[in-house]
């Protein structure tokens, strides 16, 4: 059906794309400017709740556990060892929920820059908050970019990247500079891995020039994983993994399979699915 929208609807539009994506809401719950974006959350009519960062779409209720699965599960399962793990971003803390799934794990600490996201996530995504008390996490307000800076020597396992657009705040997160500062943090054996975007949109340009500036950054091996989210520009997104002295197109496969996680979307059929790219997505990255 062909109809306008009228002010019950939340829209997102992606200029560059000529896209948009709506969905119908039923009261807007927070509406907070912080000194770093502008906030907000909606009670959608189907989705559940829906935050929103500088008027993109960051999560909702209903589909968010395809995203934190799936940047969380195929890099810890990648990892042969998994223990030292952090999170750049991710103050919603559905990532951080995801890797204390990991029994093995034994401290990580998520870097978010701003403390409002994760007081909006304990107000209005309870679910994905709930394991903010486990004694393992530990959750800092700080710059990503200056944390990482400051960081010892390969002193991590597993750094995960989960941060908003290429755009504001995470600009430098996308930088080849920081890439090899990450690089340099990772112990031998460290897989990184970074929210890349959409494949449809992407592949050609921000995508590529990730994995570009990871193989320039010292990583040894790099891959792409598509997965859906609806709520995302093109309704398809991405995360890309980089390996020090690792194959990142490797993974624990029997450990996934055997795992008691009660996941929603993440198998070793899936990983291994994800693993296997599309030709248009080989031909954009010349592999
Ligand atoms: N799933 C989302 C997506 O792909 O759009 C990302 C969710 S998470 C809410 C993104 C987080 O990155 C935000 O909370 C934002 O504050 C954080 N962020 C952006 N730039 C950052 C930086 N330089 N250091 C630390 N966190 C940053």
């Amino acid at each position: 059906m062909n109809r306008p929208l009228d002010e019950t609807w939340f829209t997102e539009v992606f200029d560059s794309q000529g896209s948009a994506f709506s969905l119908k809401v039923n009261e807007k719950l927070l509406d907070v400017q912080s000194p770093y974006q502008h906030l907000e959350v909606y009670a959608t009519q189907t989705f559940g709740n829906l935050m929103v960062l500088d008027g993109c779409v960051m999560l909702t209720d209903r589909d968010n556990f395809l995203y934190h699965e799936m940047i969380a599960h195929p890099a810890l399962f990648t990892h042969q060892n998994p223990r030292r793990v952090v999170i750049i971003g991710g103050g919603d803390c559905g990532t951080l929920k995801e890797v204390l799934r990991h029994p093995g794990v034994e401290k990580v600490t998520q870097i978010d820059i701003d403390e409002e996201v994760t007081k909006a996530a304990e107000r209005f995504f309870p679910a994905l908050t709930e394991s903010n008390d486990d004694p393992r996490a530990e959750l800092l307000f700080a710059d990503g970019v200056k944390w990482v800076d400051e960081a010892d020597d390969a002193s991590i396992d597993v750094l995960i990247i989960d941060s908003t657009d290429p755009v504001g705040p995470a600009e430098g997160l996308f930088k080849t500079d920081f890439l090899k500062r990450c690089h340099r943090i990772l112990k031998p054996g460290g897989v990184m891995v970074q929210q890349s975007e959409s494949p449809l949109y992407h592949s050609g340009s921000i995508i590529r020039e990730l994995r570009r500036d990871m193989q320039a950054a010292g990583f040894d091996s790099v891959a792409t994983l598509p997965f859906p989210q609806p709520v995302y520009p093109s309704g398809w997104w991405s995360v890309t993994l980089a390996g020090k002295d690792c194959d990142v197109c490797d993974f624990r496969e029997q450990a996934a399979a055997e795992s008691a996680m009660a996941l929603l979307y993440y198998t070793p059929e899936a990983h291994r699915g994800a693993l296997t790219l599309p030709p248009f997505m080989r031909q954009a990255f010349d592999v």
